[in-house]
């Protein structure tokens, strides 16, 4: 995951606008395109030709400006597969609205799906499971959970066994027996036990809540809005955002195995106050800085 834009509202010298860019195999998920996100990606050099799925928290302009901009661009270098934009009640008259008037440039197919909270995406490997926030005005949180996937293939045992290289080791692989000669060699004699799933979840622009708290349920890497430190909790509460304690609590309760900082508003410079008060309720907190890149096992 490589974070684009880790700021808030505003950008300020050091974080841009929302905006966190998931590569996961030949495919990329960009959540959130805050304005100037499309320099940030073409830096992440993310390929501007690749299965693509961008996903909308809410209509506020931090989120969203950078989209116009993003669609425009992509067409002009190139871009010819469809791309997916996946979004609030809202999203589809955003983008076609702004298309009519601008008319930006796009030459590949545009889908839109407006969600809600409740819904899943449903792709052969994943799903992404939608989920309500609690803000000013309808916001939305993402959970990527990947399915479990197959066991390590043992080559080293599967060649002892006489088993030839090629289309049975693909059956083998796949969870099937094959037949050599008089002998019948089942999957688990070469296949290790299932691996678990990545399992991330975005949530910005909250306060921290229940239903968050049930979505990121064991997630790998939650990236969770932390807008202010304590001192300014007043604040949080008045515009619909947590405190970086408050990320942690989530993290914490929703037992994630790592917990990303973002939204940070752009009063502070120096952000580390917020990585300490959110480490000292949950360790594992980590405080990215733009075009910053994690990775994320199972
Ligand atoms: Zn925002
Ligand atoms: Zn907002």
């Amino acid at each position: 995951m490589t974070f684009l834009g880790t700021g808030g509202s505003v950008p300020n010298k050091f974080r841009n606008l929302p905006s966190v860019l998931l590569r996961r195999g030949p495919e990329v998920l960009l959540f959130d395109c805050g304005e100037g996100t499309q320099r940030q990606f073409l830096q992440a050099r993310a390929g501007i030709n690749r299965k693509m799925r961008i996903l909308i928290s809410h209509l506020h302009g931090d989120h969203v400006f950078g989209l116009p901009g993003m669609l425009h661009s992509l067409s002009f270098m190139g871009r010819t597969r469809d791309l997916e934009i996946v979004g609030p009640p809202g999203v589809a008259k955003l983008v076609t609205s702004v298309n009519q008037v601008v008319k930006f440039y796009s030459d590949f197919p545009i889908r839109i799906f407006e969600v809600r909270p409740g819904d899943t995406i449903n792709e052969p490997e994943y799903k992404i499971h939608v989920a309500s926030g609690r803000h000013g005005i309808p916001c939305l949180a993402y959970a990527l959970d990947e399915k479990p996937r197959p066991g390590r293939f043992d080559a080293a045992k599967a060649r002892k066994l006489g088993i030839p290289e090629g289309p049975l080791w693909k059956r083998l692989q796949s969870g099937r027996t094959v037949v050599i000669g008089r002998r019948r060699l089942s999957a688990a004699l070469v296949v290790g036990p299932q691996r678990r799933g990545v399992k991330v979840t975005y949530a910005v622009d909250t306060r921290p809540c229940p239903t968050i708290i049930r979505l990121a349920s064991g997630s790998d890497l939650l990236i969770h809005d932390s807008c202010f430190a304590e001192a300014a909790s007043k604040k949080a509460k008045e515009y619909g955002h947590s405190t970086a304690a408050e990320a942690a609590y989530v993290a914490r309760r929703s037992k994630s195995r790592r917990l990303a900082l973002v939204h940070i508003s752009a009063m502070y410079e120096d952000a580390t106050p917020l990585l300490r008060e959110a480490k000292a309720f949950f360790p594992h907190t980590i405080l990215p800085q733009d075009m910053e890149t994690v990775s994320v096992a199972a």
